[in-house]
């Protein structure tokens, strides 16, 4: 049989970072648990779901607004399994500020997370990885495909994502290694259900009814679709971003 494959994901002690780990333990690929100190989110429980599944991964701390911290996080993909084939550039803040309350400071904290990080990320990634490797970086409906009042920092963060993946993907091209983005809509996830900078539960139970599949997101269904990214069956498929929606976008209003 041939080696387990081996995945970092940056975000993974909640919402669509640890369906990617469960995810890709359902499918005997080892994950390098990416868990963020600042929030209180438990990596134990991603690390029992992987389990659960019959799948190994190990824990590891790291802030994607710090170059070091990324790259260390890279290597213990090789420390403790030998090898790096997909890295998923998928932890992000949502934070909601009026354009005359958008200092220079939040700015700069939303791209340095949300962008930067994302590059942090791939570049970390791409470092360790050979030919068939893959990786995907998280945008959103948000800067994506739409605009958001009082989040022009979020959507900026999340649109330059899209501008990042394409270009990397021309690069990493000739080794390939392939880049793809993921565009989710509304799902339910601790960042949707904060009321405070996003939708929070009522707001998310409202918005599901005008989605055309009745529903917001679960972060399993964003979660099967990083994984088909980096799987070998979207093997000549690289730069493209995929709107995983449930047909929010597509619908027309009057
Ligand atoms: P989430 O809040 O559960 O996940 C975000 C993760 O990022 C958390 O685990 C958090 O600890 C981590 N994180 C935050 N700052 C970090 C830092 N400095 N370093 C390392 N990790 C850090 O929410 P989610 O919805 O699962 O978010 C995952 C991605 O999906 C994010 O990029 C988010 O913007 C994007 N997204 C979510 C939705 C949605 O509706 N939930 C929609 C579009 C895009």
């Amino acid at each position: 049989m041939s080696e387990p494959k081996v995945a970092i994901v940056t975000g993974a002690a909640s919402g669509i970072g640890r369906a990617s780990a469960v995810h890709y333990a359902q499918r005997n690929i080892c994950t390098v648990i990416g868990t963020f100190s600042g929030d209180p989110h438990d990596p134990e429980e991603t690390l029992r779901l992987v389990r659960e599944a019959g799948g190994q991964a190990v824990i590891h701390e790291v802030d994607v607004r710090n170059t070091p911290s990324v790259d260390a996080f890279a290597q213990r993909a090789i420390d403790e399994f030998g090898r790096l084939d997909f890295a998923v550039a998928n932890a992000g803040i949502l934070r909601n500020a009026a354009l005359a309350d958008l200092s220079d400071e939040r700015w700069t904290d939303m791209l340095d997370v949300d962008l930067t990080g994302v590059l942090r990320t791939l570049r970390a990634g791409a470092r360790h990885m050979g030919e068939g490797a893959a990786m995907v970086a998280i945008s959103s409906i948000a800067g994506g495909v739409y605009g958001w009042e009082e989040h022009a920092h979020y959507a900026a963060a999340k649109a330059g994502v899209l501008g990042l993946v394409r270009s990397v993907a021309v690069e990493l091209g000739p080794r390939h290694i392939r880049v793809n983005a993921v565009i989710p809509g509304l799902i339910e996830t601790p960042q949707s259900l904060d009321p405070v900078n996003s939708l929070g539960p009522e707001g998310l139970k409202q918005a599901g009814k005008d989605i055309p599949w009745g529903r917001v997101g679960r972060p399993e269904e964003v979660a099967s679709v990083i994984g088909f990214l980096t799987s070998a069956d979207a093997g000549y498929l690289t730069g493209q971003a995929l709107v995983v929606d449930g047909g929010l976008t597509v619908k027309m209003r009057a």
